[in-house]
């Protein structure tokens, strides 16, 4: 059973993950955890993803597409969890194919939806102390005085990384890459949830629409 996980960055996606890997007792995979993985193999695929690092080249779809794969047929019976793949329309029929082939259904898709306004307050509200090194959530742990470190009272920076607009450019980005993958996704085996509650309360969520077809697998195994 593979469940695919989509949610822009700062959906929480990350801990979703880890709830639902704790939960199904399957492993969480990203695509880098699976790139850095196959490269310490003395496989012709490791060899291959080593030179292709080494060069600082892109690793190619049909690679990772090959490295997923290889996750699939290492795990049989087990499910998988993976984060950030497919990236392409390509590669989501590469792996329903696939999965077709070795008799394996289809794959469940969670979407974790956040509205993007949300997304940009998430993490455009992290600012450290160039005095102190601290680094603070404004929005959970706002300082006694705005904008100032409590310990030394230097001015608080954010990270380019995490202004406003860099967060909105990253989102749009993200929405332009991801939409058209989501968008092959429809029917029973796509679960939407909205993103934008406590983590447990859209975990709880989550569990209840992966239930069924967790219960679907054990019984088809
Ligand atoms: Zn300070």
């Amino acid at each position: 059973m593979i469940i695919l996980l989509f949610g822009p960055p700062g959906s929480g996606k990350g801990t979703q993950a880890r709830l639902i890997s704790e939960w199904l007792n399957f492993p969480s995979l990203s695509t880098g955890d699976m790139l850095r993985s196959e490269a310490q193999q003395e496989s012709e695929l490791g060899r291959k993803i080593r030179e292709t690092l080494a060069a600082g080249q892109y690793v190619s779809d049909e690679t990772v597409n090959l490295i997923v794969l290889q996750q699939l047929e290492r795990n049989p019976d087990s499910g998988l969890i993976l984060d950030g793949y497919p990236r392409t329309v390509a590669q989501a029929i590469y792996l329903e194919n696939a999965l077709l082939e070795r008799g394996f259904p289809p794959p469940v898709v969670v979407h974790l939806d956040v509205p993007a306004e949300e997304i940009v307050m998430r993490l455009s509200s992290r600012a450290s102390c160039p005095q102190c090194k601290r680094i603070l959530n404004l929005l959970q742990n706002p300082p006694r005085v705005e904008g100032r470190c409590d310990e030394c009272g230097s001015e608080l920076v954010r990270r380019d990384d995490d202004k406003p607009e860099v967060v909105r450019s990253r989102l749009e980005t993200y929405v332009r890459l991801t939409g058209p993958v989501i968008a092959h996704y429809t029917g029973s085996n796509y679960l939407l949830f909205n993103g934008n509650r406590k983590p447990d309360v859209v975990f709880g969520e989550i569990r209840g629409g992966l239930r069924p077809h967790h219960e679907h697998w054990l019984n088809d195994r």
